[in-house]
C-alpha cells in the first residue's frame, strides 16, 4: 500500500482531533449527509417524539417509527393530508434548528466545501446554511409534486399545511382542503422519491444537481475530503457507493465514515478510510470547541 498523504490519518489523537485535523488539511471536502445526524441532533423518527405527534395514527396502523408511517398507504387523500400536514410542520415548517448542524456550519466555514444529503427535512434552512451549496437529492418534505407525475414542478403552500393541521378531524382533513394539480387534476402529494417512478425534480433540483456535479469535476484530483455522516442503510446509492467509488479513483481522496454502525468498507479503499464512531454531535462540537 502507498503511503498516506494525510497527516491525519493516524489515529493517535481522539477521534475529534483527528476529524478536525483531516478537515484543515483538506483542499476541499465533500460532506454527506443521511438521517444520523439529524437523529444525533434530536431530530428522531422513533420514540416520543413520534409518539406524541402521532397517537392516533399510531393507534390505528401501529406505526414503529415516523419513516414508516410517512411511506405507507393510507385510507383516502383527506388522511394521507391529515398525517403529512402534521408531519410537515413537525419536520420542515416549525422543525427547530439542531446544535449539530450550527456546528458543523462553524467547522466549514472557511472550508472549500459542498454538501449533498439526503434528508429532506428543514435543518439546513433552520441553521441558515448557503443553500446553493446543499444538494437535497431526496427533495424536501415542505415541497408537493402531482401524483400522476404529469409535469416536473413543485408546489409549496404553508398557509394550507397549517390550515388541514387546524381543521382536521377524526383523521381526516376537510374535502375542500385537499390540493390538486394545476395541470392534469391529480392530488399533489409530498415531494419524495419512491422506487418504482422516481420523483419530480424541478428546475431548482437540477440547478442544485449541476452546482454539485461542478464542485466534483472541479476537485476530484485535488486532496479531497469525502466526509460522510449519518448515512444508513436505505439509500447507499446517493452518497455512501458513490463516495467510496470516487476516492477509489483519486489516490489523493480520503474517505471518512462518521457512524455507530461499522458498515462495510471496500477492501480497494481501506487504506485511504477513516472511521469515526464517537456519537456524532459530541464529535462536531467537540471541534467547534477546540477551534
Ligand atoms: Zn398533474
Amino acid at each position: 500500500m502507498s503511503e498516506t498523504i494525510w497527516q491525519y490519518q493516524e489515529g493517535q489523537d481522539s477521534q475529534t482531533i483527528q476529524l478536525k485535523g483531516l478537515i484543515e488539511e483538506a483542499e476541499a471536502v465533500v460532506v454527506g449527509i443521511g438521517a444520523g445526524m439529524s437523529a444525533a441532533t434530536g431530530f428522531t423518527y422513533v420514540g416520543s417524539r413520534f409518539e406524541q405527534a402521532f397517537p392516533e395514527f399510531i393507534e390505528k396502523y401501529g406505526y414503529y417509527d415516523m419513516l414508516q408511517a410517512f411511506l405507507s398507504e393510507f385510507e383516502d387523500w383527506r388522511e394521507y393530508w391529515a398525517f403529512q400536514s402534521r408531519f410537515a410542520l413537525l419536520n420542515y415548517f416549525d422543525q427547530p434548528v439542531g446544535q449539530a448542524y450550527l456546528d458543523l456550519k462553524e467547522i466549514l466555514k472557511d472550508k472549500t466545501y459542498h454538501i449533498i444529503t439526503t434528508n429532506a427535512d428543514n435543518a439546513f434552512y433552520a441553521a441558515d446554511y448557503e443553500m446553493d451549496k446543499v444538494f437535497r437529492i431526496q427533495g424536501e418534505y415542505g415541497l408537493w409534486q402531482c401524483s400522476a407525475f404529469c409535469h416536473q414542478q413543485t408546489y409549496q403552500d404553508e398557509d394550507l399545511i397549517r390550515r388541514m393541521v387546524l381543521e382536521q378531524e377524526d383523521l381526516k382533513i376537510p374535502e375542500e382542503l385537499v390540493p390538486y394539480c394545476p395541470e392534469c387534476g391529480a392530488p399533489l402529494e409530498v415531494n419524495k422519491r419512491d422506487a418504482v417512478r422516481g420523483m419530480v425534480e424541478d428546475r431548482d433540483w437540477h440547478q442544485q444537481n449541476n452546482c454539485y456535479q461542478s464542485f466534483l469535476d472541479k476537485y476530484q484530483d485535488q486532496k479531497l475530503l469525502y466526509l460522510e455522516i449519518g448515512v444508513g442503510h436505505t439509500t447507499p446509492q446517493f452518497i455512501r457507493q458513490p463516495f467510496q467509488k470516487w476516492t477509489a479513483t483519486n489516490p489523493n481522496a480520503l474517505y471518512v465514515t462518521m457512524n455507530q454502525k461499522p458498515y462495510r468498507i471496500p477492501g480497494e479503499i481501506k487504506a485511504q478510510s477513516v472511521r469515526i464512531n464517537e456519537d456524532i454531535s459530541d464529535v462536531l462540537s467537540g471541534i467547534v470547541e477546540l477551534l
